[in-house]
């Protein structure tokens, strides 16, 4: 698995603001219930692993859509070092979440996709026009016309990290051979090789690998590790023995860390290494984008 010198990496990624509300328990049917705090966040699994990739200092173009009005998202994204030339602003509530909390840490969640599900055949040619051959493509299952957007790809010859996530049916249907590097975890892996999500890790691998024989996978476990497969190489990379406090990003994370690892042509057992590390900060602090941490303090904790 490499990335070619001067190749660039666009995340056609979706951008969520996150409304997060303290409650003493979850709404019940037709309750009226007062909030003891409220939290503005930014998040979506497209912008925290464009976050994610910036902060690790890697180049990112990312393209998206957002309401105007909440144009502050886009300028932190650029404040860390995303390009965001081809993010739009558009007159179209952006993709947002409402998330109670309750005192013993449940949650509820409801999940509005906004602008993340308004992109049409002009972005997704904008994209495949603006990209190179042998640039890479990095994906996520939160945007709409990602069937199009795959095999537009395959026909520009760009190489695609695909992260289908949250799992939906849809995912099944997608021409995912078009797909060169796969980022799942436990659940996903087992949706997708048809398989219990109880199965051992090594099942699930061999599934993938039997459902999509020329892409490589990076499966990550969450406190149990991440494994990589392509053909016959493996490589597995422990999590690291931490605490954590709120995991909620900590796929994106890693996905982001590992990709500028690859972007900077590291082997594969460094990129795992790098974003196990980041991911492991990460689940440290609470928040999705907010707990990515900082390059520096990742190479701290690697020494
Ligand atoms: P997702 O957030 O997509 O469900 P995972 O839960 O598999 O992804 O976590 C991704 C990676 O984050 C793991 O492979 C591991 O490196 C790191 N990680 C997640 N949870 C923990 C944890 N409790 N302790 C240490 N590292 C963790």
């Amino acid at each position: 698995m490499t990335m070619l010198h001067n190749s660039n990496l666009h995340n056609f990624g979706s951008i969520n603001l996150d409304h997060f509300y303290r409650v003493p328990h979850l709404v019940h049917p037709g309750e009226t219930l007062a909030s003891r705090s409220y939290h503005l966040g930014l998040g979506g699994k497209g912008a925290n692993q464009s976050l994610a990739m910036a902060l690790a200092g890697g180049q990112v173009c990312h393209w998206g859509r957002l309401g105007r009005q909440d144009a502050w998202a886009r300028d932190r994204m650029a404040r860390a070092g995303v390009d965001v030339t081809h993010l739009e602003l558009v007159d179209e509530p952006s993709g947002h979440a409402i998330i109670q909390v309750d005192d013993r840490g449940e949650n509820a969640i409801i999940l509005f996709p906004g602008a993340n599900h308004g992109f049409t055949r002009r972005h997704r040619d904008a994209l495949c026009e603006a990209a190179k051959p042998g640039d890479w493509l990095l994906v996520q299952n939160e945007c709409n016309a990602l069937a199009e957007l795959l095999e537009c790809a395959r026909r520009q010859d760009l190489a695609v990290a695909f992260n289908p996530a949250p799992m939906s049916d849809t995912v099944l249907e997608l021409p995912l051979d078009a797909c060169q590097l796969l980022f799942v975890n436990r659940g996903e892996a087992a949706w997708m090789a048809g398989l219990p999500e109880t199965s051992d890790a090594q099942a699930l691998l061999q599934g993938l690998q039997k459902r999509l024989p020329q892409t490589a996978t990076v499966l990550t476990l969450g406190s149990e590790g991440a494994w990589y497969q392509s053909g016959d190489e493996r490589h597995f990379q422990p999590a690291l023995p931490v605490e954590p406090v709120d995991t909620t990003g900590a796929g994106d994370t890693f996905i982001g860390y590992f990709m500028a690892a690859l972007q900077e042509q590291r082997s594969v057992p460094d990129c795992l290494a790098l974003a196990a590390h980041a991911a492991a900060l990460g689940v440290q602090q609470p928040g999705a984008a907010d707990s990515i941490p900082s390059r520096d303090d990742v190479e701290r904790y690697l020494t």
